[in-house]
């Protein structure tokens, strides 16, 4: 076993800090091959996605026409899940209930990013705001903790959220931001479910303190049984377009001003930290090369170009030292 530093030829990837990354004898990675393998079934931004979006669309129509809503979304503020609320509302005409929680973290552009979503047409927004002292003392858990994934509480949070919404609506379809196009490649290792509701009060118990009595959480096995029970489906219309980041951004900015936040995740100033920070400095897990890596699997990057973003410097030091600032003030 030799440590010699290795980056895939292809995508960006490496084995700086991934144990799991393997190469074949081209030098390319595990995971831009499984990618590039399972592109053509799950990513169509052609006729055929053209074809299937509009029958999901008609469908959810059909299905709902007796409801209030055809379906839900979770808006985190960030690119994908506004720019499906937007296209869902402006350009599918969907009647949509769109839940986004407020933990306290979201950073002032995001706040302005939510407010032009909330004026988008047949769209209700509602909040989903957990005790903010309860919300912190968990979350500061996990950091004592010193897990990776610091967002867990704000993820069960979210669907738990999520799912109370879905039921009091009768709702059957939570369409998803998820994508291929930005999101198909993701360095395994450093994460852990969000509904493994035992080892969240571990965590709290051994590394938190007061209680967690005014939080909905939601538990692994609650929500594969609401899944059922509900029979809730989520589709990814994403993956039915040529879903472009720069034109996405282009065209959300054009249609109600939304504003640019950085790089995916930082809408959120505990996200912010936990992308950049905190898995870089605790596990030497830099997120960018999975997101541009991504990126040239989707044909939207070049690998000099993903290349060259990746030798910038992470983080602005003392933008930085404001967020995490924020975080701990809390
Ligand atoms: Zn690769």
């Amino acid at each position: 076993m030799t440590n010699q530093y290795k980056q895939c030829t292809r995508c960006i990837m490496d084995n700086k800090s991934d144990k799991y990354i393997t190469f074949n004898n081209k030098g390319e990675c595990n995971y831009c091959t499984y990618a590039l393998s399972i592109k053509n079934k799950v990513y169509y931004p052609n006729a055929e996605g053209e074809r299937k979006l509009s029958e999901l669309i008609k469908r959810l129509k059909e299905e709902n026409k007796d409801h209030k809503y055809d379906c839900l979304m979770g808006i985190s503020g960030g690119l994908d899940s506004s720019y499906l609320a937007y296209l869902g509302s402006v350009k599918w005409g969907l009647k949509i209930l769109a839940v986004h929680v407020d933990d306290g973290f979201d950073t002032e552009i995001s706040k302005r990013n939510i407010e032009r979503i909330s004026n988008f047409p047949n769209l209700d927004l509602r909040f989903v705001r957990p005790d903010t002292e309860q919300f912190t003392e968990l979350t500061k858990a996990y950091m004592r903790a010193g897990v990776p994934n610091l967002a867990v509480p704000q993820d069960n949070v979210l669907f738990a959220g999520v799912y109370q919404f879905m039921k009091e609506h009768k709702l059957r379809a939570f369409v998803s931001g998820g994508n291929f196009a930005l999101e198909s490649i993701f360095q395994r290792g450093n994460t852990h479910t969000a509904y493994d509701l035992r080892n969240l009060k571990y965590i709290h118990k051994k590394f938190g303190k007061g209680s967690l009595n005014k939080l909905t959480l939601l538990s692994a096995l609650k929500k594969d049984i609401d899944a059922y029970l509900l029979k809730i489906e989520t589709p990814t219309p994403l993956n039915f377009i040529d879903y472009n980041r720069d034109r996405a951004m282009q065209e959300l900015m054009e249609y109600c001003g939304f504003e640019y936040y950085g790089s995916k995740h930082l809408e959120n100033d505990l996200t912010k930290f936990v992308q950049q920070y905190w898995f870089y400095h605790k596990f030497g897990v830099d997120k960018r090369t999975s997101h541009l890596s991504s990126m040239i699997v989707s044909g939207q990057m070049s690998r000099e170009e993903a290349q060259q973003q990746y030798e910038m410097p992470l983080y602005d030091e003392s933008d930085m030292d404001q967020t995490i600032d924020r975080v701990l003030d809390k």
